[in-house]
């Protein structure tokens, strides 16, 4: 794995994965832009994500909310009131800093100065004008979190799918943070997508499926080539914990920059479908929810044996993609000593999250029949529908092999002399991480490669 973030905030602006926001003009802090290879890479887990919690599951739907909506959302939602980190202001250095969990910092970890005020609420969310009017309620927020588009949504989906208990609504998108003290690279930042899933379950196996969730998300990880030796669990108790939140379970990653969260899956009781609901008092609602004069539906479901309407609870995973797409970096990051005395770096991805698949290579660049040939194999391969198949005609096969390896493509196949003079039209197949080059006639090629990348 990688040791410091400065190798991979080099090896990420070097290679095209990810670049400073707003950069010609000096940079934006907590802002970043996914350059061509980023992309691939952040397409390819939001694809895996959506796999394993949609496709892979006949117990979960898909959902892509707006990112602007009504201000009362976060009224109920109680962001308007409680999304605030503490701050404090250092009077030596001018800086604002965040007050880590609750805890008050009594030294400025800009300056080291102990010159600093009291901690106070900073609401971090982005406050907006929609419409040509500006005036006092003409404002809404950009949504800090995707999971409220799922709640005001429950009605629609269970309507439209006949969903009974239990079941999931899942969602990839970005949320705004107006974070104190964005840093580590893309660790935190302002502007973020986030996989969630909000899974509804009845009181009472609310604490079961919480469970299940943990581990299954920890799996997942798992399966994205993060080690167990880099994950941690914990269990988040009393000041720390969420307003909305009955236990929350952090799931830790080792990044270089220290071990935090990457993904936090909560138990948010009845506290949401509650606090949107109206007619709050049928209920009998477990959470303490602020009184709703606004909504306009019953966000609950028929609980067909007690024949009574129910408020569910929910199981809540939520993932951080940028987080997520750092620890995945970070775990591929690979220094290796050859034998000749040189070292490489690898990016050692599991190949379906490879930004690019296969490159294909002439070996020599104005041959047209080896051109021919290599353009004709990019295309089928393409076909296939594994991703990125990249065709490249640099005429350094070996300097090929070394970019390649940087940025983690898992096989590069050449075309050389010998595919267009032998019976068979012989390619030549290198493997990222052991080296090895095998002999694989062009007509086999795309079975080769499916084998590869599915199994
Ligand atoms: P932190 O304590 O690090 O601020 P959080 O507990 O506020 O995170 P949640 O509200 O649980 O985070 O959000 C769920 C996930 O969204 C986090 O686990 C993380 O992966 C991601 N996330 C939250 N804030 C940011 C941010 N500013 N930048 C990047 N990812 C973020």
């Amino acid at each position: 794995p990688a040791k410091t973030m400065d190798e991979l905030v080099s090896l990420c602006k070097r290679r095209g994965f990810i670049f400073q926001g707003s950069e010609i003009y000096g940079g934006m802090q907590g802002a970043y832009d996914y350059g061509p290879l980023g992309i691939e890479l952040k397409n390819n887990l939001k694809a895996a994500w959506w796999r394993s919690m949609v496709y892979e599951r006949d117990d979960v739907e898909g959902l892509d909310a707006a990112i602007v909506q009504n201000k009362h959302v976060y009224k109920y939602s109680g962001h308007e009131d409680t999304f605030t980190d503490p701050m404090v202001d250092c009077h030596d250095c001018k800086s604002r800093l965040r007050a880590d969990h609750m805890k008050d910092i009594k030294v400025c970890d800009n300056c080291g100065s102990t010159n600093v005020t009291e901690p106070r609420d900073f609401n971090l969310m982005f406050k907006t004008n929609v419409g040509p009017m500006v005036d006092e309620e003409s404002y809404t927020y950009l949504r800090p979190e995707t999971a409220q588009g799922i709640f005001t949504n429950f009605k629609n989906v269970v309507d439209s799918t006949s969903r009974t208990l239990p079941f999931g609504i899942a969602q990839i998108g970005k949320s705004f943070r107006n974070e104190i003290t964005p840093r580590n690279f893309i660790f935190r930042v302002r502007e973020f997508e986030q996989m969630e899933l909000e899974f509804f379950c009845k009181p009472g196996e609310d604490e079961k499926w919480h469970d299940f969730w943990v581990n299954t998300r920890k799996q997942w990880w798992l399966d994205q080539g993060l080690t167990e030796e880099n994950i941690e669990f914990e269990y988040v108790t009393g000041d720390d914990l969420a307003h909305y939140s009955k236990s929350t379970v952090d799931i830790l990653y080792k990044f270089p920059h220290g071990l935090e969260e990457l993904e936090g899956v909560a138990n948010r009781t009845d506290y949401d479908l509650g606090s949107h609901t109206k007619a709050q008092e049928e209920f009998g609602l477990s959470a303490k929810v602020k009184k709703n004069e606004h909504s306009t539906a019953k966000l609950a479901i028929r609980d067909l044996e007690a024949n009574k309407w129910e408020v569910p609870f929910c199981i809540e995973p939520s993932a951080g993609l940028d987080r997520g797409l750092l620890a995945v970096m970070t775990e591929a990051y690979t220094e290796e000593e050859l034998e000749n005395g040189t070292t490489r770096t690898v990016l050692k991805f599991k190949p379906h999250l490879a930004p690019i698949k296969v490159a294909i290579m002439p070996l020599k660049k104005n041959k047209p029949e080896i051109v021919a040939l290599a353009k004709e194999l990019k295309n089928k391969l393409q076909k296939l529908g594994l991703g990125r198949i990249l065709y490249e005609n640099t005429g350094n096969v070996g300097k090929g092999y070394r970019r390649h390896d940087e940025v983690g493509t898992p096989i590069c196949v050449t075309v050389d002399f010998d595919s267009i003079e032998k019976e068979g039209a012989p390619v030549t197949v290198r493997d990222r991480d052991t080296m090895e080059q095998i002999v694989v006639n062009a007509a086999d090629l795309p079975a080769y490669v499916i084998n590869y990348f599915i199994n």
